[in-house]
């Protein structure tokens, strides 16, 4: 039985995806796996991208990356962007898992259960997490990783990117011998001078574009799709939904589909969303609720039983995200623990 509401994750995707970002960034992929694997399931697809060649791979949390520990076994370096804190730092080396350090107080909460394989995180101008470039510590015993994070990279034209980018490979020369890795999944395309010696995609490897909307070289991985409960004729002046979302002007044929905002369809995707279904866009008419949307499928021969597309190969992610107002990171993030993930590939 398929779910009402299902996440199918094509994993042959996902894995030519990676080897993408390998070719683009002339650099070997870390995936980063944060947030579940950015709502696909971080386990499943850690393992696949193993399997294609990943040794590395970088999570948010120090529990996203005990969680992963324990799934995985020993054999992926495992980086934890948050870095530690008094507590988390014998937690994270006791499960052999590496903090990026980014500032004196965490250093010192990694140096006093010991130190031991971590990274630092260099900030050039993002000013979110990491040490200012005038406060970099000097090389230490441990220090396997330098890093630093593009804050414009869905922008090729943004001049900040280069200015980062020259910034951080002046720095991360005072660290011979550790792996120097800059670009996110739209680093990768900024040219593999952007490359170093690691690169760290996220969103790329999942389906979404780098720049915000969809592109050629990255291939679809996550679908959304939802049953058809119930198909109804709207006399014209009657509405659908509530508080009268909707009003028809004219009788309409509606399909209400078994996706909501408890499944991870946002509310702003009304009204100006869209799904798949019987080989054309259909709009979403009325409020998302809870547990259903409401589609307006004209004359389509849609029958109870019959999946639409929230997003997928058809309705791709990018543009999904536009119409809801959003960014494709927070559409697949959204997507609930009802929703079952369903692996292909
Ligand atoms: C989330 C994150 C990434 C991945 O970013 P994408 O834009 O999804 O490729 C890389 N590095 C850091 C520090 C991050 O926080």
């Amino acid at each position: 039985m398929t779910a009402p509401a299902t996440l199918t994750v094509d994993l042959n995707a996902l894995a030519r995806n990676f080897h993408a970002l390998a070719a683009i960034s002339g650099a070997p992929v870390h995936p980063v796996v944060k947030a579940d694997g950015y709502g696909l399931g971080a386990v499943a697809c850690a393992m696949r991208l193993m399997t294609e060649g990943a040794r590395t791979l970088f999570v948010a949390r120090a529990t996203e990356g005990l969680a992963l520990r324990a799934a995985l076994g020993a054999e992926p370096v495992i980086y934890v962007l948050d870095g530690c804190h008094g507590e988390t730092a014998s937690a994270l080396k006791a499960a052999n898992l590496r903090p990026v350090l980014n500032h004196p107080v965490q250093k010192q909460a990694w140096d006093a259960i010991g130190g031991g394989a971590c990274g630092i995180q260099i900030d050039t101008g993002m000013n979110r997490l990491g040490y200012r470039i005038e406060d970099a510590p000097e090389p230490f015993a441990g220090l396997e990783l330098v890093m630093s994070h593009l804050a414009c990279s869905d922008d090729p034209a943004e001049p900040m990117n280069r200015r980062q980018r020259d910034a951080f490979a002046a720095v991360a020369g005072r660290y011979p011998g550790a792996t120097r890795s800059f670009a996110n999944s739209g680093g990768c395309f900024l040219g593999q001078d952007f490359g170093f010696d690691a690169v760290r995609p996220g969103i790329c490897l999942y389906g979404g574009g780098p720049e915000g909307r969809p592109n050629a070289r990255i291939a679809p991985v996550a679908t959304l799709t939802a049953e058809v409960l119930q198909v109804r004729n709207v006399p014209a002046g009657e509405s659908v939904g509530y508080s009268r979302g909707f009003v028809a002007d004219t009788p309409r044929r509606i399909a209400t589909c078994a996706a909501g905002y408890a499944d991870g369809v946002l509310r702003s995707y009304s009204p100006r969303g869209e799904v798949w279904a019987h080989g054309a866009l259909r709009p979403i008419v009325g409020r998302v609720s809870m547990d259903v949307i409401a589609i307006d499928i004209a004359d389509a021969e849609i029958r109870v039983g019959d999946r639409v597309e929230l997003f997928g190969a058809r309705r791709l992610l990018d543009d999904a995200a536009r119409a809801a107002g959003t960014i494709s990171y927070e559409l697949l993030t959204s997507i609930t623990a009802r929703v079952p993930r369903v692996y292909v590939g």
